[in-house]
């Protein structure tokens, strides 16, 4: 039996149909931004296999550093004790992270770096004697899919099982170009009511909302009101974070500083799971106290786990290269080009570009996982060695900043030609 057959009868896929999904394609090695399957067809990773991916399959480097870690020090509790890569990793992030940003919380994926975020918060209000029980978020994001995670999310097909169990948030609307004094006007009157122990956001970019893009100028603005009413910040930069949005985090495009920030995907290039969460000074000194009941009492068994860190002070010296940053350029130059192209074309509605992301907006269906047009345009890029998995009718594209130039092309291409299947649908 085939490894695709061996796996249909165990293995149960994450945001899979598995009656009627096709049998998935065994990948048995990765180089560079292409990935190569078992009969030896090899495709383009566009996607950095679901955001994760920054330097590209098996990076000889991140594999050393990987390998050295493993044969030193694979794994630690990591209370009572630490370990250099831990401490490095952390020390080095807060060189380069919003300046206010003072202490780092180790944990194992974006879904839990968020839920670290906001028990935090409301926890420090607790802890300083203000217990405020509201979070406001944007109605179309996306923060994970725990339970926390999922409560502060889109009230979503995906989440409709579980509403009746999920915390009331206060959401308000992106502010995309448009939209901005609506979303200013809504924050203010869920401020104004009191109450808010935190507003959580992805800057820039939501991701699953179809990389639905807005101005630094409006959640600069949107910041200053949290300010104003004393409500904690979050930045939610799973996706953004690691020179996604051009700049190495979509934070730097801000003025105001996060209380907060999430890291987990880039964080190790792609290698292992980590997650992080990172806070000011004024949250970490909420918590100490010779009360033992303000103790911040949340952990994992692999927080912190040495090998994860190794991989993420690797990627980070690859990120800081001079080398990457000019490919950062390069990747959002040529989308730049691509996009102009794009815009002409008959039933495109929209193209968004921040950085090395790139969302083409197409005239069809709706955005869902649930539309046909869905899995014709993603069938379409891998029958032409691409991998691009669209959100509904919006494809996009966040690559691995190894991709060369005529990879880049390649899938550009590949977007240009889709343009049949979407005039067929209409
Ligand atoms: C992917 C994502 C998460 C969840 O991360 P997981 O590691 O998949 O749990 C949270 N927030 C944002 C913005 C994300 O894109």
């Amino acid at each position: 039996m085939d490894l695709a057959q061996r796996d249909h009868n165990v293995i149960w896929h994450p945001y899979t149909q598995m009656k009627t999904a096709p049998l998935p394609i065994p990948i048995v090695r990765g180089e560079g931004a292409l990935l190569f399957s078992d009969d030896g067809t090899s495709y383009i990773d566009a996607v950095s296999s679901w955001w994760v991916n920054l330097h590209g399959h098996a990076h000889p480097y991140i594999a050393q550093k990987v390998a050295e870690q493993l044969q030193t020090l694979e794994h630690v509790i990591f209370a009572g004790f630490t370990h250099p890569a831990a401490v490095v990793l952390a020390e080095r992030l807060l060189q380069i992270l919003p300046q206010n940003q003072k202490r780092a919380f180790y944990s194992d994926n974006g879904s839990t770096a968020v839920e670290v975020a906001i028990k935090m918060a409301i926890q420090y209000w607790n802890n300083v004697g203000e217990p405020k029980r509201k979070v406001v978020a944007f109605r179309d994001s996306y923060h994970g899919d725990t339970f926390g995670a999922m409560s502060i999310s889109s009230r979503s097909a995906f989440t409709a099982p579980f509403w009746s169990y999920l915390f009331d948030v206060a959401f308000v609307d992106v502010p995309v170009p448009g939209q901005e004094e609506e979303t200013i006007k809504q924050l203010e009157a869920v401020a104004l009511a009191g109450d808010v122990a935190a507003f959580i956001y992805e800057p820039l970019v939501l991701g699953t909302a179809g990389m639905v893009m807005y101005t630094p100028e409006v959640l600069d603005r949107l910041m200053g009101i949290c300010q104003k009413y004393n409500i904690l910040t979050i930045a939610d930069e799973v996706m953004t974070g690691f020179g996604r949005t051009g700049r190495t985090f979509a934070s730097h495009y801000l003025e105001h500083q996060p209380d907060m920030m999430c890291f987990s995907k880039g964080l190790t290039g792609g290698t292992m799971a980590l997650g992080l969460t990172t806070c000011s000074n004024q949250i970490y000194e909420a918590f100490l106290h010779n009360d033992k009941s303000k103790t911040f009492f949340h952990g994992h068994s692999y927080t912190g786990n040495p090998v994860a860190c190794a991989a993420g002070l690797a990627s980070l010296d690859l990120l800081l290269q001079q080398e990457t940053q000019q490919s950062i350029n390069r990747i959002a130059q040529q989308h730049d080009l691509f996009a102009e192209k794009a815009k002409q074309l008959e039933f495109v509605k929209e193209v968004r570009q921040q950085g090395t992301v790139l969302a083409v907006e197409f005239e069809a269906g709706g955005t869902s996982y649930f539309s046909n047009l869905r899995d014709k345009l993603y069938n379409f890029a891998l029958e032409r060695g691409v991998i691009l998995r669209p959100l509904g009718n919006i494809i996009y594209m966040i690559p691995p900043y190894c991709i060369t130039n005529e990879q880049l092309e390649q899938v550009h291409q590949t977007i240009l030609g889709m343009h049949e299947l979407v005039a067929k649908a209409q």
